[in-house]
């Protein structure tokens, strides 16, 4: 079936459980970035229209958190079954407006469906404490309550997973929320939203605004009525955010930047660490925060390892996601493209070694080569900065101190990874990492089950979890006297 004949196919705002279009009929165009073709419109709301929907999330909340928790858990697993059951259709709808494989979509749903199915469970147990009193005739009792109306800002690399693990612990604890999608990527979440109504999601419970970041974002920021901010993105978006925050002080989480160094030791099997490069590098080509961004190798295995990871990489297929087979995408935009040919040329520029790739890819548009430099050092660009594309620097090391103390010389903490057999060093090198996510001998780590986020420039709380529902709950302490 074509896409556009899909129930969940919409190209309309979703708030107070309506369809809605801009007032002066303003839109936004989506576009799929393997061949720039329109894939639809979307409403760019005026800053009322953005206010309605904090109103009708706020005239939704006392109704939603009166719910018992398995009621909300069964609404939550019956939006969790629509979305696999349309995982294939949906898939494909996000590979279109995002240009991600086809394989990697798919994973995607199936990954943004398990945050409902985790969050549907853990709504039920949501438990509180009660803590031995400090005087006799006195009694202390906490109690966890929702947050209240929540607002969501998420970015277009994750259409789906970055939406679903906001939403679902916030309606899983009995708060109503406000999502603002990424612009390059508004159909994936409007696609959610159609199948939170089908599921039967309350009107109200669930809004998607869409349009400017700069009408929208000031609204959801400014509103006394709006208690939490959860927002993934960058790490200079997400600071002014949180300054916005500050007048109403609101509850912020916030997914940010990364940096990620990928560290190769002598004692590691060389072929597995390969691989866990390629996965933690070139997934979404590239685009994702927890993407390896710095690969640190030491010196006895320096030559053999760039050699292999150049082979591997230049075996890579690229091409359109929707392809068979195909496993790197273009780039979700000519930025994003020329993003990636600054860091190459300024590596290059400073004595950086080319080994394959180097350039934009022969099928034009955003595709850009699968690309490995080696001989990398601290005073390039792809040191410090996020390159966020498919450019893999290598860089030489000689000792354990020598290298974290590179790897942590960054302002960001996001996620890390290492390869290494020693059980000494394991526990050594996961302690001295400052990171919120150590991946050690694996190269893919995002899960529903566990804690994602990050410290210093990464972020603020985490998501997935037991622990990502106490973002959006507050402890109530009841004190009770006694006679
Ligand atoms: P990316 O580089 O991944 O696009 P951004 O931080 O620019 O990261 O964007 C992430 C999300 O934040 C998107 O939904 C974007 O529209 C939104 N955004 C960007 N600037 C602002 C802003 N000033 N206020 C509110 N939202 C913003």
């Amino acid at each position: 079936m074509h896409i556009s004949k899909q129930s969940f196919f919409k190209q309309s705002a979703y708030i107070n459980g309506k369809w809605v279009d801009a007032t002066d009929g303003s839109s936004v165009t989506v576009t799929d970035p393997a061949s720039n073709e329109t894939l639809g419109h979307v409403p760019s709301l005026n800053a009322e229209q953005v206010a309605q929907a904090i109103e009708a999330a706020n005239a939704a909340l006392p109704a939603w958190r009166a719910k018992t928790a398995a009621e909300r858990s069964q609404l939550l697993k019956r939006w969790h079954a629509l979305i696999i059951d349309n995982e294939a259709a949906l898939g494909e709808l996000m590979t279109l407006e995002q240009g991600k494989p086809l394989k990697e979509a798919r994973g995607e749903i199936a990954y943004a469906a398990s945050f409902i199915e985790w969050f549907a469970e853990e709504a039920k147990r949501l438990y509180g404490d009660t803590i031995p009193g400090h005087a006799n005739d006195k009694r202390i009792i906490v109690t966890r309550e929702p947050v209240g109306v929540c607002a969501a800002i998420t970015p277009w690399n994750f259409p789906a997973a970055m939406i679903t693990r906001k939403v679902a612990p916030a309606l899983a604890a009995g708060c109503t929320i406000i999502v603002k999608p990424a612009m390059e990527t508004p159909l994936t979440a409007l696609a959610l939203a159609a199948l939170a109504e089908q599921a039967g999601i309350p009107a109200g419970v669930i809004n998607i605004v869409t349009g400017e970041a700069k009408t929208i974002g000031p609204v959801l920021t400014d509103s006394p009525i709006v208690r939490k901010l959860s927002f993934t993105g960058s790490t200079s978006v997400g600071a002014h955010l949180m300054a916005a925050c500050a007048p109403t002080v609101k509850k912020v989480s916030l997914e940010l930047g990364g940096n990620a160094p990928f560290i190769v030791f002598d004692d590691a099997d060389i072929e597995d660490a390969v691989s866990g490069a390629l996965d933690s590098k070139f997934r979404n080509a590239g685009q994702t925060c927890v993407c390896a961004n710095r690969i640190y190798v030491q010196s006895g295995v320096y030559e053999a390892f760039v050699e292999r990871l150049a082979q591997r990489t230049s075996e890579l297929n690229v091409g359109k996601g929707s392809d068979d087979g195909v496993e790197v995408g273009p780039l979700i935009s000519e930025k994003a493209v020329e993003k990636v040919e600054a860091h190459l040329q300024d590596a290059l520029n400073k004595g950086g070694r080319l080994i394959t790739g180097g350039k934009r890819h022969a099928l034009g548009g955003t595709w850009f080569e699968p690309t490995v430099v080696a001989d990398v050092t601290a005073e390039m660009t792809c040191a410090r900065e996020e390159t966020f594309g498919p450019l893999a620097p290598v860089f030489k090391f000689e000792t354990e101190a020598e290298v974290i103390r590179q790897a942590n010389d960054t302002e960001y903490g996001l996620a890390a990874y290492f390869y290494a057999e020693s059980a000494s060093r394991i526990w050594r090198v996961s302690e001295a990492l400052e990171y919120g996510m150590v991946g050690i001998n694996t190269g893919l780590i995002s899960t529903a089950s566990a804690p994602f986020g990050g410290v210093k420039s990464s972020g603020i709380g985490r998501e997935g979890s037991r622990y990502g529902i106490d973002e959006y709950t507050e402890l109530k302490y009841l004190c009770l006297g006694i006679k």
